[in-house]
């Protein structure tokens, strides 16, 4: 019976695609929540920056970073997260179809799973849904490139958001004659609209709302924690190069089997090369 079904049914399989992403490149995933701007308001989100969602976003982060070892470093601000996984990773034979919807779906639940935690008394008057999308980078370069200009945008949102506020919380404008006051002026304008009207340094605020949040493994590197195909393709790959040092690394790696992975949070500047040049172990 059950043959004779399979038999009928095989050709389906063919339908099926199952592309894979290009080997050796980065790949990042990018969630971003879906109508947040209506989530927020409907959930007495404090503004500009709401600690609870924050919280909320951060920790579902640190779970998908947790399930999935292979991520090498997460970047949050507002409703969006980019998870980047490691480039020579083969993690789900490197299906971006199956990476994307679990990154994405364990992201989603963690953030509902612990809503009452973090938010109390208040209501989750319906489920929230998150997008995604995976992106290949082929070089350091174009990574970093990427991780700066998501930095760049939440510095641009966060003092925007913060003057507007700031004009209507507490100069009582309303929200249009706010968005007037703002409209062409630069960062230097909103700086001095801060500083002049409400006595607010700017560079005092919380970093964690002006540079969003950095998350990324500790060293050493605990590879062993990783997939073990992914120290093996490391080793595959540096075996396959012709530089001195190849053995040196290759058995600091067998080394970190079996060390747990400790996942460090920071609220840092990745914009420039000194995040990159003090922590050289997170691009390899
Ligand atoms: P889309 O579905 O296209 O992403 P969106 O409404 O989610 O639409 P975004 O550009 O993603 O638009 O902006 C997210 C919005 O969510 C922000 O503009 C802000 O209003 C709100 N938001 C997200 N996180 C917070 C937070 N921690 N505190 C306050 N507001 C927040
Ligand atoms: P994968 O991550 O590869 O999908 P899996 O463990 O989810 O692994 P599936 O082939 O998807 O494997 O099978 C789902 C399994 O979940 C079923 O074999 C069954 O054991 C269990 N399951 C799912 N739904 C039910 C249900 N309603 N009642 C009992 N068991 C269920
Ligand atoms: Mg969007
Ligand atoms: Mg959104
Ligand atoms: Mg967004
Ligand atoms: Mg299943």
């Amino acid at each position: 019976q059950h043959t004779k079904v399979n038999a009928k049914t095989n050709y389906l399989k063919d339908f099926e695609r199952k592309p894979k992403l290009l080997p050796h490149s980065w790949v990042v995933v990018r969630i971003d929540g879906k109508g947040f701007h209506k989530f927020s308001e409907r959930h007495n989100f404090s503004k500009p920056n709401d600690n609870r969602s924050i919280e909320l976003m951060n920790k579902a982060a640190l779970e998908v970073m947790q399930k999935f070892p292979d991520i090498v470093l997460s970047y949050g601000q507002s409703d969006e997260y980019s998870f980047v996984i490691d480039r020579y990773s083969k993690m789900m034979d490197r299906r971006g179809n199956k990476i994307m919807s679990n990154i994405v779906s364990l992201f989603a639940a963690t953030y509902v799973y612990n809503w009452h935690n973090v938010f109390g008394n208040t209501t989750l008057e319906y489920s929230p849904a998150f997008d995604a999308r995976v992106v290949l980078y082929p070089n350091n370069s174009c990574l970093c490139d990427y991780l700066s200009w998501r930095q760049a945008d939440c510095h641009i949102n966060n003092m925007y958001n913060t003057c507007f506020w700031m004009l209507v919380q507490v100069g009582n404008k309303s929200r249009k004659e706010a968005e007037e006051r703002l409209r062409g002026t630069f960062a230097k304008d909103k700086r001095a609209i801060l500083l002049s009207d409400f006595g607010l340094d700017y560079d005092v605020e919380d970093a964690m709302y002006r540079k969003g949040t950095v998350m990324f493994r500790q060293n050493p590197r605990g590879i062993g924690a990783a997939s073990s195909q992914l120290a093996a393709s490391k080793l595959e790959h540096l075996s396959g190069n012709s530089q001195g040092n190849i053995s040196s690394k290759a058995t600091s790696i067998e080394k970190e089997e079996g060390h747990c992975i400790t996942v460090v949070t920071e609220h840092t500047d990745m914009i420039g090369d000194q995040f990159w040049t003090q922590r050289p172990w997170i691009l390899g």
